[in-house]
């Protein structure tokens, strides 16, 4: 069922039209529509609402690869652990990112173990903890797309500007042009659209998208994440699907602009510099991440810590699947049997949001 909201009566009215645009996409082209949300906050946020449950049979809603936590990659977390064994080191990073496992456990087995880990809400949180601790090295792993990399940059202009020496990141961010590009590229999955994140395109601007309409052919949506919005920008989606037109539409004109935020981008491209990144379950993609610029590799624990990197150990986990589009969670043969959100053995299950754990709270049939 919807979300009982005081909006409850123009969701349904909403989510009636939204059912029948999607009918006539079936007569139209012989088949449903198919649209990937990007971001994870999405994906959560279409099953806690119910909308994803309300349109089965009318409209498949593919979960996209914008969950920060399950794209990072093994290799990361296991370089994290690695990092634990060194004396005098406090390791933060954010709250999900414990229980994520790696090849040979989770930041949070380690501090069980003993090791200095926290979790921590910003990483301006960890530069406190470094300012109170100068006798030690506190790393933060940063992870997130372009909606988290702006408040990483403001970390690193405190350290800078406090000069906390003893503060440093391990820089694992992601971007969301270049894996939408691969996706596009690849073509693993026919889509008829995205909806694009609302967060991420309040940094980036509209603009930042169009290579979607002009390069690709395939409309996308801006939307926010209550019910309303995303039944909105479904709408939006089926007219331009009906209409074959290739655009790119914010419908969230109270958050996003054109140009997005220049102050954000400003400095997150003043610390910072595209970079190669590797995506769990997908691989290296080129300039798809951002790290340090090398004048400020005092601040980058790569350069303060070089550590070797190991061949990662792999498991049965098939988030890269999950986030390519490619199998609905309920496919993965570990799902809700050896994986849970109380036992997760992959990041999709970790994340507040993760496609499996959405699914297993929101989706499942008991
Ligand atoms: Fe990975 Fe668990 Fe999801 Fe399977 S159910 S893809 S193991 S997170």
């Amino acid at each position: 069922m919807l979300e009982v909201t005081d909006h409850s009566t123009l969701s349904q009215m909403l989510l009636q039209e939204v059912k029948t645009l999607a009918d006539r996409f079936q007569q139209t082209f012989g088949r449903i529509p198919s649209f990937m949300e990007v971001c994870g906050s999405h994906t959560m946020a279409l099953a806690r609402t119910g909308v994803k449950k309300a349109l089965e049979g009318y409209v498949r809603l593919i979960s996209g690869p914008g969950c920060p936590v399950c794209v990072t990659d093994q290799v990361t977390i296991d370089a994290m652990i690695s990092l634990t064994d060194g004396v005098n080191r406090i390791i933060c990073t954010f709250g999900d990112m414990v229980r994520v496992p790696g090849s040979y456990g989770t930041l949070m087995q380690a501090k069980t173990e003993g090791k200095d880990v926290r979790v921590v809400y910003s990483p301006v949180d960890a530069v406190r903890i470094a300012e109170q601790h100068p006798h030690q090295e506190v790393i933060f792993l940063g992870i997130g797309f372009e909606t988290t990399i702006p408040i990483l940059a403001a970390a690193v202009k405190e350290a800078e500007e406090k000069q906390v020496r003893n503060f440093s990141m391990w820089m694992s961010t992601k971007l969301v042009e270049p894996i939408l590009r691969q996706l596009l590229h690849d073509g693993e999955v026919a889509l008829d659209g995205f909806l694009l994140p609302g967060h991420v395109s309040m940094v980036m601007g509209r603009k930042h998208f169009e290579f979607l309409a002009t390069e690709y052919n395939i409309p996308a949506v801006i939307s926010g994440f209550e019910a309303l919005d995303m039944l909105s920008a479904l709408r939006h989606l089926l007219l331009l699907s009906l209409e074959q037109r290739a655009v790119v539409l914010n419908d969230y004109k109270s958050v996003v602009t054109e140009q997005g935020n220049v102050q954000a981008k400003y400095w997150m491209n003043h610390y910072f510099t595209l970079c190669d990144e590797a995506w769990r379950g997908i691989g290296v993609i080129f300039d798809s991440g951002m790290d340090f610029k090398s004048e400020y590799n005092q601040f980058n624990a790569k350069v303060k810590f070089p550590i070797p990197t190991r061949e990662p150990r792999r498991t049965k986990c098939r988030c890269g699947e999950v986030i390519r589009g490619l199998i609905d969670p309920p496919q993965c043969a570990l799902f809700g049997r050896a994986c849970t959100p109380l036992n997760p053995i992959g990041p999709c299950m970790v994340s507040s949001e993760g496609s499996c754990a959405a699914y297993y709270q929101y989706m499942r049939e008991e």
